[in-house]
């Protein structure tokens, strides 16, 4: 069954969340754990958790999707922004056992001219203070686009990271169909190709999840920056084919792109017709 569903705003809890994205027919989401730059989150609603985990399993939410803020850093050379990420990831984990067996994205980090072998060390250092054998949580690494001193935008970097996690059995990739190509992959003409590195790399048996989203630039770009499905240059027939892709289509799909609730809804309704 096809998973599909956008990034939502957290206000107001997960069963809002839920409710929201069964009206614009979807069957997951993702959300920030907290504002995305950072601040503080809301104590856990227990009964809002507790709410949520009945509707999802009646109306057929598989899996959800929590992202880090995206200025969290695990590899920042201030050793206190370090520990602000250790603790915010920490913080955002313990949550998520609210709402068992689910998945939690962060980007990696950017190592700011440390190197990218001191960045990789740090957050698996990060990984090795947080991740607790009991969690019920998949961690997983994004795919970046190689913005500035981003780690993270070669496959390669990825599995170094995963390669000094302890507990590796928590952890996971979720590849962004922007940020690859502006990696410099060829999803829109070899995705067979792409996904054969991977596989090499890191092994497809990681990858848990994938943002589906156009890009404003061209392959190589390493800029990050989402366009609307169709609109930019990775096209409505690459995005369909990652989501057609044999080793893909179990996988929950997020729309991350320049949406409204309604562009959403109309961008879910459009994909779901042309799979
Ligand atoms: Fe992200
Ligand atoms: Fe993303
Ligand atoms: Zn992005």
């Amino acid at each position: 069954m096809l998973k599909i569903g956008c990034h939502l705003s957290a206000s107001g809890g997960f069963l809002r969340m839920g409710k929201e994205i069964v009206s614009i027919g979807g069957n997951t989401f993702q959300f920030f754990t907290r504002n995305p730059r950072g601040g503080s989150a809301k104590a856990v609603d227990e009964k809002d958790a507790t709410d949520f985990r009945a509707f999802a399993e009646k109306n057929g939410i598989p899996v959800i999707l929590a992202h880090a803020p995206y200025t969290l850093n695990g590899c920042s050379a201030d050793p206190s922004i370090r520990d602000f990420a250790t603790r915010t990831m920490a913080d955002d984990l313990m949550r998520m056992e609210y709402v068992p067996g689910n998945l939690y994205n962060f980007h990696p980090g950017s190592h700011v001219g440390q190197g990218i072998e001191a960045g990789i060390e740090m957050i698996a250092e990060m990984l090795n203070t947080i991740l607790k054998p009991e969690q019920q949580t998949t961690v997983l690494l994004e795919t970046m686009a190689g913005k500035g001193s981003e780690v993270g935008s070669r496959f390669e970097e990825l599995r170094e990271i995963l390669d000094r996690v302890k507990l590796q059995e928590k952890m996971g990739v979720c590849m962004d169909t922007c940020h690859v190509n502006d990696a410099g992959y060829d999803i829109v003409n070899d995705l067979d190709g792409v996904l054969t590195e991977f596989d090499k790399v890191i092994g497809l048996g990681r990858l848990k999840a994938i943002h589906i989203n156009d890009s404003k630039n061209p392959i190589g770009a390493h800029k990050d920056r989402h366009e609307k499905i169709g609109e930019g240059t990775l096209g409505t027939e690459t995005i369909l084919r990652v989501m057609r892709h044999d080793a893909l289509k179990e996988l929950p799909f997020y729309l991350e792109t320049p949406n409204e609730l309604d562009g959403y809804e109309r961008e879910i309704k459009m994909l779901k017709e042309m799979y």
